[in-house]
């Protein structure tokens, strides 16, 4: 059997090296590292694949948030709603643009944020909810357009684990992940579901206005060569990450396949076990189905309900099977963001996921003997 790892990028990379070395070499041979062609390319690309009108390629995922509240407009004291189960890349960009964080909890099944709790958090200073999908399926995209709408709020998504994952709204339209709301944002970490080899990230938007100003903010807040109208940053998709992507763009929709296909294996080899709840795919349908992207499976997140969780990763570790909690600690306790204004009370949801989440193996190249291999040390393990 190979070795099992987490994520396998160095396998995946065998199967498009001679696509990717050449894209690489073009630019190389071009010298155009910064906004060369293969930026332009990727961006049109992109913003075909995903069926909206401005891709702003920028250097990472936490930037394209930044950026995405910095182009609404969003200014000191205004309230942003949040997850509290998720990475702190979210809540990071709120606190350093001096808006104010309001986490709330998430759903149990879906590790989404709790639509109910976004209503109950909505003060006269909310401007923004910034729903993450998180793993891979989309937040409660009906609900919180129109709760938005209901209440003039801006809706950021933060896309960075859903690239390709496609919504379908209950009036049976569909809509890629991170072209429902405002604005969004996505990131192009290597191990993210499109990964470049370094980082990057990218917005996108419906909005010509937004776009315009956006195009102008991630580049100094410059419209007119040393014109500098408004505060920017310094925030760039490098040529050399162009190309990459430009490489695995045609791949997504495949890879996301295999992710679901491993989903499927894993879900089918738990069916049954008391001790151990699989991940739950819902908008539009149930179960994993064949048919439909509705969850790109960033991650494989399994919750173990009898308290040993702990020992399982160990367990697993034990047996050189790579694992990872994802989230260890809700963002409400973390020290950058505690806050007088939280209640544990609220977060009932994150606090017990924190203490049954593990996410297993998930990538592209799983095989059949590594994922039962998984499954039978999982559920042996559960079961003793
Ligand atoms: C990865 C990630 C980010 C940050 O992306 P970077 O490119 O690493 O800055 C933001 N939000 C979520 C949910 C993520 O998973």
């Amino acid at each position: 059997m190979n070795k099992i790892q987490m994520v396998d990028l160095k396998g995946q990379y065998e199967g498009i090296k001679n696509k990717v070395n050449a894209s690489i070499t073009e630019v190389l041979d071009s010298s155009a590292f910064i906004n060369g062609p293969q930026v332009h390319e990727f961006q049109k690309e992109l913003e075909t694949y995903l069926d909206i009108k401005h891709v702003i390629p920028c250097a990472n995922g936490t930037d394209a948030l930044q950026i995405c509240m910095m182009g609404l407009g969003l200014q000191p004291g205004d309230e942003v709603i949040t997850a509290d189960f998720t990475f702190a890349a979210t809540v990071e960009v709120i606190a350093l643009l001096n808006l104010t964080p309001v986490l709330v909890d998430v759903e149990p099944d879906t590790f989404n944020i709790d639509v109910k709790a976004i209503e109950k958090a909505i003060t006269p200073k909310t401007k923004a909810i910034v729903p993450v999908h998180l793993f891979g399926q989309c937040a409660n995209m009906d609900a919180i357009t129109e709760l938005a709408e209901k209440h003039g709020l801006y809706v950021i998504e933060d896309n960075a684990q859903a690239i390709g994952a496609t919504y379908t709204f209950k009036n049976g339209k569909k809509q890629k992940a991170g072209t429902i709301g405002h604005v969004a944002s996505t990131s192009f970490f290597p191990s993210k579901n499109l990964g470049c080899y370094g980082d990057g990230g990218a917005i996108f938007t419906n909005d010509d206005d937004l776009a315009h100003t956006i195009r102008g903010m991630v580049n100094h807040g410059m419209y007119k060569r040393y014109h500098h109208d408004v505060v920017g940053v310094n925030s760039r998709l490098d040529s050399i990450q162009a190309a990459v992507l430009r490489a695995k763009l045609p791949n997504l929709d495949a890879y996301n396949e295999k992710r679901r296909g491993a989903a499927k294996k894993y879900s089918k080899a738990f069916e049954g076990q008391a001790n151990i709840v699989t991940p739950k795919t819902v908008n539009g349908c149930e179960g994993i189905c064949d048919t439909c992207d509705c969850h790109v499976f960033h991650q494989y997140t399994l919750k173990i309900v009898n308290g040993k969780r702990d020992a399982l990763v160990q367990h697993l570790n034990d047996n050189g099977v790579p694992c990872g909690v994802y989230y260890p600690i809700p963002l409400h306790r973390q020290k950058a963001y505690v806050d007088d204004r939280y209640d544990e009370a609220d977060f009932p949801v994150t606090n017990q996921l924190i203490e049954e989440v593990i996410s297993l193996p998930m990538h592209t190249e799983l095989d059949d003997e590594q994922i039962e291999f998984i499954t039978s040390l999982v559920i042996d393990f559960v079961n003793q």
